[in-house]
């Protein structure tokens, strides 16, 4: 573990951490003092979210409005991550996406092919509170007929605002879970917290994992991964209702440091 002090990158979670969520992007003002802190002493600050139905630069947008600054190029999505994963693999893939939209920005960014009709190499779900049967329909028989499939994140429900509704929605992974079920096969999921890409993230901008540090609400996806990684870990305790359900996969998820208000940590910079 790094001395916080001398960390040169500090990656944050969005939801329940900088803002309460997406869509109701209002800022934390603890998370606003210590990022803006981050900056005026020369520290590298990203986001690291499991977000896969806004593509970064949107999150960024979202972000800029509630009133943090962060560059495009240090706003890591599940979405884009996913992305990144298929064209490490296969370059140029054939990929049908159930997505609410943003995912498929960071797709075509990476140089896949996104497409609706058959071939197809990948099915890549994400959330998507418009999916159709046919969609449904469409991505298992894809799969039946060997197309890989992964997961963009891996939430079971999520709470959120849709056409003007607050309520809790299916995630990615309950929809997932019908096309294994339909097909028999295992969906691969990339996404928080797998380690993998809290490394990519630090490596991307530069820094060793060992020398970064993690601020996330959530044990199971932020800290889990980030330990597991290799990170200094920082767990901010929000409010418990809005910490969205995700799967530890076995994987340590005792922070480094836990606080109830970011501005405890300024002073130990
Ligand atoms: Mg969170």
């Amino acid at each position: 573990m790094t001395d916080i002090g001398d960390a040169p990158l500090w990656i944050f979670d969005v939801d329940n951490t900088l803002v309460r969520d997406i869509e109701h992007p209002t800022a934390f003002e603890d998370a606003l003092a210590l990022v803006e802190t981050l900056r005026v002493r020369g520290r590298n600050v990203a986001v690291l979210t499991n977000v896969g139905r806004l593509s970064a630069r949107q999150v960024r947008r979202v972000l800029h409005d509630a009133g943090f600054v962060f560059y495009e190029s240090s706003i890591f999505t599940a979405g884009a991550a996913a992305a990144a994963y298929i064209h490490n693999r296969m370059p140029g893939a054939r990929c049908f996406l159930i997505s609410e939209g943003g995912a498929r920005d960071d797709f075509v960014a990476r140089g896949l092919q996104v497409t609706n009709n058959p071939p197809v190499d990948f099915v890549a779900v994400g959330a998507d509170r418009g999916m159709t049967f046919q969609e449904l329909n469409f991505a298992a028989k894809m799969v039946s007929r060997g197309a890989k499939l992964i997961c963009i994140s891996g939430s079971r429900a999520y709470p959120g605002v849709y056409l003007g509704h607050e309520d809790t929605y299916i995630g990615e992974l309950s929809i997932v879970r019908a096309i294994e079920d339909a097909t028999g096969a295992t969906a691969t999921i990339v996404g928080k917290p797998l380690p993998g890409i809290f490394i990519e993230t630090a490596r991307s901008l530069g820094v060793e994992p060992a020398e970064a540090v993690m601020v996330g609400d959530n044990r199971d996806s932020d800290i889990a991964g980030a330990r597991a990684a290799g990170m200094t870990t920082v767990l901010v305790q929000r409010d418990p209702h809005n910490i969205v359900e995700f799967d530890s996969r076995g994987m340590d998820t005792t922070p480094d440091i836990v606080v109830n208000d970011l501005r405890e940590l300024i002073d130990r910079l």
